[in-house]
This record gives structure tokens, sequence and C-alpha cells, in this order.
């Protein structure tokens, strides 16, 4: 059976060592097997992403010697998309507005006598899926900043079990209720890395989604998705992170070594080839 695996960076700082292993991983296992490998360039978060990371992620990548097949998919060209598949949600009664501060929230959470958490920390109260249709109807009217969350008891409920296939581990249970009603939209982000990846591994029919192990939690509330949407659920292979020298995981943040700072050192791409893993 042909597979079809994808790289999905998000332009938020150059490439590094950790993106070039990933995207050679999702490179290999299409071309070993005949398949197709898919660019997407996850640029939802406009307070985030630059387009001048695009332009370098296409050519770093190049540089190191892969290619993709297709145009690569850029997100922030299908705001449409992801805005239907909101209100689908929406209109099964799956979404509701929360107009909750992060001050807020964090007030309330510190108030509470035992407040649960979840993979991301610790989960939303659900005050606002409280408020009454009057409360929600004059705030909406009045302009109030939100954001969209899921309604998380209700769409687990029409889910049902669920489980993700992880290659190397076999089947393992999907409980997405640990994450509490996640953000789907926002103002400023249209729409959640959640929804977009999911979206966009169906619509691009990816079949093995191989990606760092630290989205394997996430993939709980990804198989959600799929299931509520109808959508096929890809096959996953998590891998575990490069680390830097001080054994923590390479970060843009911490300025690990990008591939155009090896490239401007001189290093040719079959030695950054190698020490990507290959
Ligand atoms: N865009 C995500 C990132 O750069 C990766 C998404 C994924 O592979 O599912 O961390």
């Amino acid at each position: 059976m042909s597979i079809t695996t994808r790289f999905a960076p998000s332009p938020n700082g150059f490439l590094h060592l950790g993106h070039a292993a990933a995207a050679l991983a999702a490179w290999r296992r299409a071309r070993q097997a005949g398949g197709r490998f898919l660019l997407r360039i996850e640029d939802i978060d406009p307070t985030r992403c630059r387009e001048e990371f695009t332009d370098a992620i296409l050519e770093d990548l190049a540089w190191l010697g892969l290619d993709w097949d297709g145009e690569p998919r850029v997100q922030s060209r299908h705001l449409p998309e992801y805005r239907a598949a909101l209100d689908t949600l929406a209109g099964r009664g799956l979404l509701y507005p929360c107009f909750c501060t992060r001050a807020a929230i964090a007030r309330e959470i510190a108030a509470a006598p035992a407040a649960p958490h979840g993979p991301d920390g610790p989960l939303y109260p659900g005050t606002c899926r409280a408020l009454s249709a009057a409360e929600r109807a004059a705030r909406l009217a009045a302009g109030a900043p939100y954001a969209l969350r899921l309604d998380m008891a209700r769409a687990a409920a029409e889910a049902g079990t669920l489980r993700w296939h992880e290659e190397a581990e076999g089947w393992c249970a999907a409980e997405p209720a640990r994450f509490g009603d996640v953000v789907l939209g926002r103002k400023e982000v249209p729409a959640s890395y959640h929804l977009c990846v999911t979206h966009d591994d169906a619509a691009q029919g990816v079949s093995l989604v191989t990606r760092g192990e630290d989205l394997k939690p996430a993939t709980a509330l990804h198989r959600l998705l799929q299931a509520l949407f109808g959508w096929p659920a890809p096959r996953y292979a998590h891998h575990p992170l490069l680390t830097g020298p001080d054994g923590r995981r390479l970060a843009k943040r911490d300025g690990a070594a990008s591939l155009r700072g090896m490239r401007e050192a001189g290093m040719r791409p079959e030695a950054v080839r190698a020490l990507a893993g290959g």
C-alpha cells in the first residue's frame, strides 16, 4: 500500500537540526515506499510566523537535498476551510464562545481547591460553558473578544472510544477528555493548530504522520477531531527529539544551530544529514 507522509514546520524561526531529522524521517519513509512526501507550512498564527522564514524553510530543505511532491500547502491560504470546519462543530452544538481573559482563568484556577490538570497544564474551569444564551448573545453583540472552545464532555461522548496506531507500540488509547475544553479558534488566530493539523492531514491524504514525540499526547485530540468530522485516521510514528550537548531538546528559542548557520559556516549538506540521522 502506498504511503503519504508530510513535514509540517511552523515558520517562526530558522530550521535547526531537529527539524532536519524530522523532515528526513518523513521524506525517507515516503521515498523508500515509493509514496508521496508533502510539505505543509503551518503559518496559522500571524503573531508568530513570518514569510521570510517560509522562504528560508523551502531553501534549506532543498539545500539538504529533499524534494517534495506538489506545491507546499500554506495554511494561511486556506482560512475559509478551517472556518467551515469550525462552523460545522458550532452547528452541532460542540463549540461555545469563551470571553475569559488568560488572567481571569488563572485567578479562577488559583482559587479552586483542586484544579484538575491535563497534559498542557490546568484545565479551563468551564466558566463560559455555563453562560445563559441571553448573556452569551449580549456579550457577542457588545463585540467582546472571544475564543471558541470545544465542549469536551459532549464531543467525547459523541466520539465514543478512540485509539490510534503508534508504529512502535501498536494501538494506543486516546483520551482527549484529559485536555478539557480546548480552544479551537480565536479572534487573532482563526483556527488552532489541532484543528488545522487534522483538517490538513485529511485534506492532503496523509497516511503516516511522523513527528516529534512532544506532539504524541496531542494525538488524542487529533483522533477526537478526526472522529467528529469522519476523517480517516492516519498511522502515527512519533520519534524522539534530538537533544543538544546539555541533554535538553533543541529549540529555536535557544538559538540551536540553524541549518542556515551550518551552511554559512561551510558545512556540506551530507554532513548535516549525517548529524540529523541520515
Ligand atoms: N507545526 C508543528 C511544529 O512545527 C508540527 C505539526 C505536526 O507535525 O503535527 O511543531
